[in-house]
């Protein structure tokens, strides 16, 4: 046979077995071509160790002379044929270091031995099988390359999307069973709820993992999941089932990703390397997945699930140098509950808590989806409205309070509490986010002093009120001792009679640029801070102080004082009183202490407590403005009330011709008598209420119609201009 001739049939042979792109197609059609040419009756193929073809008899009846190394030549009789002779060769020329994949060749032909033109043949041949796999096996690879880079693209995008954690979980799994040759895929997790337990992910939609297989797999991992490093194996080391990549978490393992395969390992995929791609795409799912969630809790109000205060401020800030460059306008409301604190102290904290998650929901509902809804603590809210004005701003405010003004049910129960809004809309003079929510809260805070269920739009003229109870609040430390401060006093007068009863304590401040400040504004200011401690005790000694002096010409005059409700619950007020009792001389029975019904309502227990001390010193009580709280009649029984002084706003009210007035204030001294309570109406200033209170029979009475308070040294002129008409009356 010439040699040329065989050179050729190699090239045609070489061009025939690279044509398929598939492995086994290859090696059957290189095995064919090669006992063709050879003309040999019978012949394998063997690759890694794996028979992968045979021409000439079944795949059971391979003789064991093929599959054992054999020599040039070496004779086998086969069962029905003869005799034939055997050669082989090595698919890569071992030792050379040429490339090709490890396998042999083996033919077989009946009767002729074959020639060294023929042997050497053979050899081209299978050499030129083992250069096509190999090439099969690198473009492959290749394949295998740009799908696992396309997939793992695909995921990373998925996660930079935020999808749903689960929906992302699925896709690696997914993705690595389609990489894995469709080989079972699954993901367990440490389940953070119960750790040491494994969660199996996905495994429903990617069954093969029989339950031994399962409990085998686990067993491995829980036990040896704090040491696996990249791309370990796990399960059955004998015939290395299961391939396992761990799934790390900040440094710590939360599970792993963990296939099967059917046989083992042959090395012509990297499944370790490809599964431990895919354990770092969980990885970083979960990563990322915590991080959104620890933002997301940062920025989040917990109770309501709206913006917190400090996301809030960081939003606004935003949408403020939006509004800025836009030249667009962006209001912003404050909401402050009118009466959460005593459904919080009544029902509970819990309690309290639903009833926030409620109002939140229900402010965001008057708000469009596009603004920013906040909780900024306790029962402050705040809405941004963006591109919108005031206008808008005010009819959002109106929508919230008519919201909360609706019934919530917390607890079973219904409560009223509603709230007051503040609106600022922005101005050139914000320098920063806060500056308008401190605005709309100075708007808020006059809202809610002008009667609550209100808003307010801010103007730059609260601010300098703001100021102003700011300086005012630094001069009213030390006020006690500085002089500025002194009392005036109010008759109360027996209405049946016209005899001066006794006379109220009021305290009046002179300051030295501003003149005379009200009590209605520097009272509740100083009861914000300790400053009404000393204020008050100073009142007192004062007053019975100054008793004697008033007393003048008219014996046992009654004294009433006004007592803040912090002096109360302090504790000290028995010692003060007591001091100033000795000091003075007064006998206790000529003091009434005048306490609003505030304080009975804001700790009951305490006050009681604390009134049932006093009383023992010998003081009457009095409560003061009657009819302006809630549910004054119920604690006229529940404290041991002397006497009760009925608001003047019901006493302005009264006239003849007013039936509901008149039946109201009977009403309110007839169950006062009833109760024995001495009662007193504020604020008379006409006859004609005079008449009508005498008529009703209230007991006592102050107002401008008898005085307006005044200072000890205008007294004794003021009962003494008195005396004549006194005397005409009597
Ligand atoms: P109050 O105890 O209800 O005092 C009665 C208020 O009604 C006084 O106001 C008095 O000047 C005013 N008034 C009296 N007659 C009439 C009238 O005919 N018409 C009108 N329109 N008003 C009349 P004032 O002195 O401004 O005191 C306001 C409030 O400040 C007091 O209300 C009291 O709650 C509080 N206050 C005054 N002095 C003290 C004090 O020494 N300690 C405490 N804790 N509070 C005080
Ligand atoms: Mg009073
Ligand atoms: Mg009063």
């Amino acid at each position: 046979m010439p040699f040329h001739w065989s050179i050729h049939q190699l090239t045609e042979y070489l061009v025939r077995v690279s044509q398929p792109s598939e492995e086994a197609i290859a090696i059957r059609v290189a095995l064919e071509e090669a006992l063709d040419a050879l003309n040999a009756e019978l012949g394998i193929v063997v690759v890694e160790g794996e028979l992968r073809a045979e021409v000439g008899f079944g795949r059971q009846d391979i003789p064991s002379e093929f599959l054992a190394p054999v020599r040039d030549n070496d004779e086998v009789e086969l069962p029905g044929l003869g005799m034939a002779h055997l050669a082989q060769s090595d698919l890569d020329e071992a030792g050379t270091g040429r490339k090709g994949s490890k396998g042999r060749m083996v033919v077989a032909r009946l009767g002729k031995e074959l020639d060294a033109e023929e042997l050497q043949l053979l050899h081209g041949m299978a050499l030129a099988l083992g250069l096509v796999l190999h090439n099969l096996e690198t473009l492959r690879a290749e394949r295998a390359r740009h799908l696992l880079v396309v997939t793992l693209l695909a995921i990373q995008k998925a996660i930079s999307a935020r999808r749903p954690l689960d929906e992302l979980l699925d896709a690696i799994t997914e993705g690595a069973w389609e990489l894995l040759d469709g080989c079972p895929v699954a993901l367990l997790l440490n389940d953070p709820s119960s750790p040491g337990l494994l969660h199996p992910h996905s495994l429903e939609r990617y069954p093969g993992f029989d339950d031994e297989a399962m409990a085998n797999a686990r067993s491995t991992l829980a036990t040896n999941l704090s040491t696996f490093g990249q791309g370990d194996r796990a399960g059955d080391q004998q015939d290395r089932r299961f391939f396992c990549a761990p799934v790390v978490v900040s440094g710590e393992t939360a599970g792993c990703l963990i296939t099967k395969v059917d046989q083992p390992a042959s090395g012509r995929h990297d499944q370790g390397e490809l599964l431990t791609a895919f354990a770092q795409q969980v990885s970083l799912a979960l990563t990322d997945a915590r991080t959104v969630d620890a933002v997301r809790k940062a920025s989040r109000d917990p109770i309501t699930g709206l913006a917190n205060r400090a996301s809030f401020l960081q939003r606004l800030e935003h949408e403020r140098q939006l509004a800025l460059e836009g030249d667009a306008a962006l209001t912003v409301l404050f909401v402050d509950l009118d009466r959460f604190k005593a459904v919080n102290d009544t029902l509970g904290h819990g309690a309290g808590d639903d009833l926030l998650a409620e109002v939140g929901a229900r402010i965001k509902s008057c708000a469009r989806t596009s603004d920013l809804v906040a909780r900024l603590g306790g029962d402050e809210f705040a809405v941004a409205l963006l591109n919108a004005g005031v206008k808008t701003g005010r009819a959002v405010a109106a929508r919230i309070v008519r919201a909360l003004g609706l019934p919530f049910v917390v607890s079973t129960r219904e409560v009223l509490i509603g709230a007051s809004v503040g609106i600022a809309g922005l101005a050139a003079r914000h320098e920063d986010a806060s500056a308008i929510v401190s605005d709309a809260d100075i708007a808020m805070y006059r809202a809610k002093r002008s009667g609550r269920g209100r808003w307010t739009v801010f103007e730059p003229f609260m601010q300098a009120e703001v100021a102003d109870k700011l300086s005012l609040a630094t001069d009213l430390q030390r006020l006690a001792t500085s002089g500025q401060v002194w009392l005036a006093y109010q008759p109360i007068v027996a209405l049946a009679s016209g005899r001066l009863e006794g006379a109220e304590a009021l305290m009046r401040w002179s300051h030295p640029t501003r003149g005379p400040v009200p009590p209605s504004v520097f009272i509740p200011l100083a009861e914000e801070t300790d400053a009404i401690l000393e204020l008050g005790a100073y009142a007192i000694a004062r007053a019975l102080e100054e008793l004697a002096t008033l007393n003048d010409g008219q014996k046992n005059l009654r004294l009433s004082l006004n007592i803040s409700a912090r002096q109360l619950l302090d504790g000290s007020l028995g010692q003060v009183m007591k001091q100033a009792l000795v000091a003075s001389h007064v006998s206790p029975e000529l003091l009434i202490l005048e306490i609003t019904e505030s304080l009975l309502i804001k700790d009951p227990d305490l006050a009681r407590a604390r009134l049932g001390s006093l009383k023992e010193l010998g003081l009457s009580l009095a409560i003061d403005d009657f009819g302006t709280g809630y549910s004054s009649l119920k604690y006229l029984r529940q404290f041991p009330v002397d006497q009760v002084k009925v608001d003047r706003s019901f006493i302005a009210a009264l006239r003849r011709d007013a039936d509901d007035d008149i039946a109201i204030a009977r009403s309110i001294i007839e169950l006062c008598h009833r109760l024995r309570v001495e009662t007193v109406a504020e604020g008379i200033e006409t006859a004609e209420q005079l008449e009508l209170l005498t008529e009703l029979g209230c007991d006592l009475g102050q107002g401008y119609l008898f005085a307006a308070p005044m200072a000890p040294r205008d007294w004794a002129r003021w009962q003494g201009a008195r005396q004549p008409s006194l005397a005409a009356a009597g």
